[in-house]
């Protein structure tokens, strides 16, 4: 019987030096328990764990067509495996071959990729470098600004100084002018009253 643990192994027959295949008891008569096999010859799962089980499983008819058979069945199944295996070699070909594409796209776009990041760092470096000298030139520019505004102040003052002189000069001969006119306007008077008094006598000297 089959213990529940065990799995069966899948029984085959024996290639034989004179040729074709033939029944040979797997099972070793020393050992006490036996592991169970399993013999594919028919639809239905056919078990032998002994000796005694296996001699009478042969005997039966399915199994002796099966062996006479045996032979062709494992050539067919070789050819079939042999289909198979020229298919998935095709296959393993042709992913031999996309891998090959891939890996050779792959070594190029590294490429690129490091060309791209060699000439990302070359232009950030110039970059730099621009703004750094526009930096320069903002400062000298500023400090130029600052040199004009000292000296655009001192002209101004210097302007404004003149001016102030002259309007003090203009003030102080406008006070001269005005004595002068307030002088003269006194004499003016002085000589039209003397005048009047002139006249005046004289008409008295007339109307006499
Ligand atoms: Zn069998």
């Amino acid at each position: 019987m089959e213990p529940a643990h065990t799995q069966p192994v899948v029984y085959a027959p024996m290639w034989m030096d004179g040729g074709g295949y033939q029944d040979k008891c797997p099972i070793d008569p020393r050992v006490r328990v036996h592991t169970p096999y399993e013999c594919r010859c028919r639809p239905q799962r056919a078990l032998f764990s002994t000796n005694t089980e296996f001699s009478q499983h042969i005997k039966n008819k399915y199994h002796r067509d099966w062996i006479q058979n045996y032979h062709r069945t494992v050539c067919e199944d070789l050819e079939l495996l042999n289909v198979e295996n020229k298919g998935l070699k095709r296959e393993m070909a042709i992913l031999y071959g996309k891998l090959e594409k891939g890996e050779l796209r792959w070594s190029r776009d590294v490429a690129e990729h490091v060309r791209l990041e060699s000439s990302l760092k070359h232009a950030n470096r110039q970059l730099s470098e621009k703004i750094e000298s526009l930096e320069s030139r903002i400062l000298s520019l500023v400090e130029d600004n600052v040199i004009l505004r000292v000296q655009q102040d001192t002209v101004h003052e210097k302007k404004y100084s003149d001016l102030q002189e002259k309007f003090d000069a203009f003030v102080e001969k406008h006070q001269t002018d005005t004595l002068e006119h307030a002088r003269v306007q006194e004499e003016l008077k002085r000589v039209i009253a003397t005048q009047r008094e002139t006249m005046d006598q004289l008409k008295k000297v007339l109307t006499q």
